[in-house]
This record gives C-alpha cells, structure tokens and sequence, in this order.
C-alpha cells in the first residue's frame, strides 16, 4: 500500500540544536512504518491513528539511546479499546504490537478518530531502556490523556526530569496511512527561560505535524519552523519497522515455557507454533524438537 505515500524518501530522523545547543530536536518521519504495521496488524483506522503517534516517539527516545546495542521499549497499558501498545526499537529499527488492533471507535464530536479512547486515559506509560550491560532501567508516568503526545510530554518532564515539547501526529483513512511523524524539543541544561518561553510559542507550528510532514522533507520544515534559532543539523538517519525476532529467540521463549508445559505439548503430538507478537511471523516446532528441547534443559 505503499504507492500511495504521496512524500516518497525513506522514513528518517532528523537531530539537531537551537541556540548553541540550548535545546535539542529530534524530527522524525514514519509514514512507511506506520503503514507496514498497519499492514501487518490488519488494523482499524483508530489503531492506525495510535500507532502512527507511538512509532515516531519511539523512534525520537531511542534517538536519545546513544549505544549501538541500546534497546528502548515502550509500553503504555491504558484502559482503552485497544489494550496494551508495545513499541521497541533498537539501532533505528521500530516494532510495534497492539493488544486488540482491531477495536475500532466511532469518530469524536469534531469528527477526529478517537485515539484517547483507543489508548485510555487512565493508567501508564512504562519505559525500558536496556543497554545490553547490567540491568535495565525502567521509568513509569501515568497518562495524562491518552493523545500521547501530552503524555510523553508529561513522561519527560516527570520521569526523565526535561523539560520538554512533543508533538506526534498520524493522518490515515480506510487502512491507508499518508503521513506519521513527530518533534521532540527538550531543554538542555543552561537554556535560558527566553528561549524557552520564544519555544513554546512556535508550538503553533507543529500542533499539526502530521499535515506538515505529509509532502515535505523535515529538514525544509525545521528551516522554516527554527530558522531564527540558529539550528546546527546534526544528521539525518533512516528509520524503519523491521523486527528482531528469530527461530533461536522463539526457542528460548519455549524453553521459558517450563517443563510441564513443555511435556503436555509434545504429549498432544501436534507441532507448537508460535507467533511473533509484533509482525506475525510464524515459526513451527514438531514434537521431536520439543522433545529435544526438553532434554536439553533437563535439570
Ligand atoms: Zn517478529
């Protein structure tokens, strides 16, 4: 369905400063992820809407991740329609998987997909970061109002103590996604309450991001939307929704099971198969496998 992506470069992140680096941006397009995972999710316009919000700042925080092997995992458990959302990414690589992709929500009174609903506007924002050296670190908020981007913003300023703007935007309709983005600006140490207070009045300009990024480049609009903040361009990388997952990891999954259940499954004679949570692959074990696995692991 990708043909109809009117913008056509690849997904991307775009870093870079204001002021002599008073505060950080990152930028970031997922149209083409957005779009994969709707694909694979067979999802309805409302999960769309939510995981083209979740996608970019998922992207944006693990833009944060300066280690090659740091993996970050987002996991917002509201009490919405759509149950559990978890994204991960790692090295500039996105997956996603929805409780209930298909719950789908009538359209709020002004006529917006209802993307509060879908996530719920109770209950919390877990974040792991997991730099493949000692134990991961786990940060929690709660949700604010279930659009996400006051959410993460929220996330930010109380868990992570940054001050910090986000705005996330998806525009989709009838399974078709035409643009999925967002814009992360946090304050560094040192910035000055001017530059602040000259940020947030620019918020106008991005409250609408999706419609902004939908056919321009992101580093056209950080020119257009920072140019009197004296931006220095970092770099720009690809962003894609590519998942990690292997037959070794599903096997390891198994042996997780235990023993028991391990042992009632080669008793039913039938192969386990097992699918990948965030794209739907499927891997199959026969009995003599789990048999193997079983004596593999025998205590
Ligand atoms: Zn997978």
């Amino acid at each position: 369905m990708t043909n109809n992506i009117i913008f056509k470069d690849p997904d991307s992140l775009l870093r870079f400063t204001l002021k002599d680096g008073q505060a950080r941006v990152l930028m970031v397009r997922t149209t083409r992820a957005a779009q994969g995972a709707a694909d694979i999710h067979q999802a309805s316009d409302t999960c769309i809407a939510a995981m083209g919000r979740v996608l970019p700042i998922c992207a944006m925080m693990g833009g944060l991740i300066k280690e090659e092997a740091g993996r970050l995992t987002v996991t917002i458990d509201g009490d919405g329609a759509g149950g559990r959302i978890t994204c991960g990414v790692q090295a500039n690589k996105l997956k996603i998987s929805v409780e209930n992709p298909q719950a789908e929500l009538p359209m709020t009174p002004d006529d917006r997909l209802d993307v509060a609903g879908f996530v719920g506007s109770k209950g919390q924002i877990v974040v792991v970061k997991d730099y493949d050296k000692g134990e991961p670190f786990a940060s929690v908020s709660r949700l604010v109002s279930g659009e996400l981007g006051e959410d993460f913003a929220h996330y930010f300023t109380v868990s992570e103590q940054v001050p910090s703007l986000v705005a996330l935007g998806c525009l989709n309709q009838d399974g078709v996604v035409l643009s999925s983005g967002g814009i992360l600006i946090q304050a560094m140490p040192g910035c000055t309450d001017q530059v602040i207070t000259d940020l947030e009045n620019r918020i106008p300009f991005f409250a609408n991001i999706s419609r902004e990024i939908y056919d321009r480049s992101l580093r056209q609009l950080a020119e257009a939307w920072f140019q009197d903040f004296d931006p220095l361009f970092l770099g720009e990388e690809p962003i894609e929704l590519k998942c990690d997952c292997s037959r070794e990891k599903m096997r390891r999954a198994l042996v997780a099971l235990g023993k028991e259940e391990l042992e009632e499954i080669r008793d039913a004679n039938e192969p386990a198969v097992l699918t990948c949570h965030f794209c739907r692959a499927q891997r199959s074990f026969d009995t003599e496998e789990i048999s193997e696995i079983l004596k593999e692991n025998r205590p």
